[in-house]
């Protein structure tokens, strides 16, 4: 296999080098943000959960209304060769589709093709400082909107949390609405209460995390209790553990919140234990016997 080189993106049908992939600028996903992407991790040139990430754009794609450009065979197919074209091993994959071209009208065009651009980047694994000390977040109020199931464009609120986490020195802002816990910026978001794993269900107010479900399903399967349900912001505070999990930066135990330390300050031993499974997983992914 070549070395990874993630230069080639595939662009409306074609594969082309990135400086050469171009939009007009009447594309509405950069008049209004109008469309939907994905991002799937790749370990050992192996796409991770690819079903579970071809269903959530399906539901993304439905929830604004585009049709689907490309059937899940089509998608596997022009996924993997892009992997491949870029040097397979370990890649994060970001996936945008938007409504298309068309002159700038806040409704529908009729017939306009959807763009669809697929590029890739090195994953990086994550430190080990990170792993052994954690990261920090602040909560802040959670000031999206209504449809946060759908993995839309337009993370403009999104920018804004994350960069007011960024400002106060933390990596991650967790979102409160109406006294209850919805999520990170760009995560879901657990804790851990006398060893029980605890996370928000799903619904509208949080986008359906493929690690999170991984995650409950190592639970499920290593008989560690967990429960799916609301998270009082009191209940955060007074937390054993905390988590976030996300597809590029897997699972990361938040040590201090607010400027308080969570617990010793020190990652958890539930958090090594998923972390461990999860590692597993992974393994599992390369060797060909896990999806
Ligand atoms: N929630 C939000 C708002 C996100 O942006 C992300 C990922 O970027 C997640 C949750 C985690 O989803 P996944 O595990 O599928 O990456």
């Amino acid at each position: 296999m070549s070395p990874i080189n993630t230069s080639t993106v595939y662009l409306n049908g074609q594969y082309m080098p990135q400086d050469q992939a171009l939009v007009p600028v009447t594309d509405r996903g950069f008049i209004f943000g109008d469309g939907i992407y994905e991002v799937i991790p790749v370990y050992g040139g192996r796409l991770f959960r690819l079903e579970e990430h071809l269903q959530r754009l399906s539901n993304s794609l439905a929830g604004v209304r585009i049709d689907n450009p490309l059937s899940n065979k089509e998608w596997s197919q022009t996924l993997h060769e892009l992997v491949q074209k870029n040097g397979g091993g370990e890649q994060s994959v970001y996936l945008q589709i938007t409504r298309g071209q068309a002159p700038r009208d806040h409704a529908f065009p009729d017939d306009t093709t959807p763009t669809v651009l697929i590029s890739t980047s090195p994953l990086k694994a994550a430190s080990t400082t990170l792993l052994e000390q954690g990261v920090s977040a602040i909560t802040l109020e959670d000031i999206r909107w209504k449809y946060c199931h759908i993995k839309a464009i337009a993370l403009l609120p999104n920018i804004l949390l994350r960069q007011q986490a960024v400002d106060a020195g933390a990596q991650e802002a967790i979102l409160i609405r109406a006294g209850l816990i919805t999520e990170g910026a760009a995560s879901n978001l657990f804790i851990v209460k006398d060893n029980t794993i605890i996370t928000p269900a799903k619904g509208p107010f949080l986008l359906p995390g493929i690690t999170r479900d991984l995650m409950l399903e190592l639970a499920a399967t290593n008989a560690m209790p967990y429960k799916e349900t609301d998270i009082t912001a009191a209940e955060l505070f007074e937390a054993d553990e905390i988590w976030l999990s996300s597809s590029t930066k897997e699972i990361l135990s938040v040590t201090h919140l607010d400027d308080a330390a969570v617990g010793d300050g020190k990652p958890g031993p539930v958090w090594q234990r998923m972390h461990a499974l999860y590692q597993a997983y992974k393994q599992a992914l390369i060797a060909g016997t896990a999806n």
